[in-house]
């Protein structure tokens, strides 16, 4: 067997571990036997002849014009793929861009959606504004009351749509429950993983139809740039996903997806030590005076302890948010902002899962556009941050927020 047979995938030897797939899974190296997966940088390919042209652009086969396909794209979507423990990957541009795809091939005017209250805003946005117009109904429940789930469920429910656990309060739902419910409908179960990656969750195991990432976060890892991607069945990935993005373009940019790639090969690494320093920062914050909650899922505090170390590898994943003792709006507002300027270390921004921690106001930021009554309602409030833990060392991150907890203020 050549080296480059060696390399196809499906011809690696069988039963591989994630760790091992997550280095290895990929399309074969070209002619120059290359060890680090290849970046091609090209918009068209060059066709040996003209029958071969012909059949490629009329069966849609690789590789002809890159918003249809690239190799360095598709060994993302292998590797991807590989880790989810899914048939088929698609790689597209954002995250978002991964929800319009599959809400695209999904869906159709008439057609209703489900979907948590507490996922992603832009999330929100997409379903409930931007979907409405095309005649798409989504109903918003509660992410962790199933008894809501099932009772908003009609007969023209398709799409059933969670994402666990949420920002900023890092609230969990039932993935395997979820998706009874939603086969008993008749529906699909879309989990946006995001926030774990299949380093530390693999919804297709648990019942969910289609996985979707935002790249951008934990998949990328050190904030460099945007993907997306969908992992399901074949059946629905390369026969109803696949066609919309040929022809719609939310492709990624080879770019990116090498970027991505070359990400996914310390994922799990990253993903345990992610999520050994938010732990480590959750106790401290919990034990902390000046602290009133902890919101994290690897606390036993936590409402969905149990649940959520069984459906996320034993682990409570890389984000947490805490809540500041006192009960004044405006106070709590001004204590919050005090902690966040009194960093010297910690970046001030809204984004996630990269290897610098990253410290923000979630109720003047991500829910920002809510009334204060929304906000309240979604438990937003003005004394609350969110930390998405990074790689520093776990000491110098709990002297970057104790500068500000130290020097608040004593009547609150
Ligand atoms: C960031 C994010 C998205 C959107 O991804 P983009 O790449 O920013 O479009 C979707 N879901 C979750 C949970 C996210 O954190």
């Amino acid at each position: 067997m050549s080296q480059a047979e060696r390399r196809v995938p499906g011809t690696l030897p069988a039963g591989l571990r994630p760790e091992t797939l997550a280095v290895r899974s990929a399309l074969p190296p070209s002619q120059y036997g290359e060890n680090s997966e290849a970046l091609f940088l090209t918009s068209a390919y060059v066709q040996p002849d003209a029958e071969t042209s012909a059949r490629r652009f009329a069966n849609n086969e690789d590789f002809t014009y890159n918003r249809t396909s690239n190799p360095t794209v598709r060994s993302l979507e292998a590797r991807l793929a590989a880790l989810e423990g899914a048939e088929a990957a698609i790689a597209t541009s954002t995250g978002m861009s991964a929800i319009l795809l599959l809400a695209m091939g999904l869906l159709k005017a008439g057609d209703h959606v489900l979907c948590s209250r507490s996922v992603f805003g832009s999330t929100i946005n997409l379903f409930a504004k931007e979907f409405g117009k095309f005649g798409v109904q989504t109903s918003f429940v509660s992410q962790t009351d199933l008894g809501e789930w099932r009772a908003a469920i009609t007969p023209t429910t398709r799409l059933l749509f969670a994402e666990t656990p949420t920002n900023p309060l890092t609230e969990v739902c039932d993935i395997r429950a979820l998706a009874d419910l939603a086969h008993e409908a008749g529906a699909l179960l879309v989990v946006d993983n995001t926030f774990c990656t299949p380093a530390l969750q693999r919804p297709l195991e648990l019942g969910a139809d289609l996985v979707m990432h935002a790249g951008t976060k934990f998949l990328d890892g050190q904030g460099r740039v945007m993907a997306g991607s969908v992992c399901g069945p074949r059946r629905i990935i390369q026969d109803v996903l696949a066609p919309v993005l040929r022809t719609v373009g939310m492709t990624i940019s080879p770019f990116n997806a090498w970027v991505v790639l070359k990400g996914l090969e310390t994922l799990k690494l990253r993903m345990e030590a992610h999520s050994r320093q938010a732990m480590a920062i959750a106790q401290w914050l919990e034990a902390h005076p000046r602290v009133a909650r902890v919101h994290y899922p690897g606390l036993s505090s936590h409402p969905q302890h149990a649940l959520a170390l069984r459906q996320q590898g034993g682990q409570g994943g890389a984000v947490l948010s805490f809540e500041l003792q006192g009960h004044d709006p405006e106070a709590a507002k001004a204590a919050a902002f005090h902690v966040i300027d009194s960093t010297q270390l910690l970046s001030i921004a809204t984004n996630l899962g990269d290897t610098k921690s990253i410290l923000c106001h979630p109720a003047t930021t991500s829910h920002g556009r809510l009334s204060e009554a929304q906000r309240q309602a979604a438990g937003i409030g003005q004394g609350l941050l969110r930390l998405a833990v990074g790689l520093e060392h776990v000491d110098d991150i709990t002297d970057d927020l104790q500068r500000g907890l130290a020097t608040l203020p004593h009547s609150l």
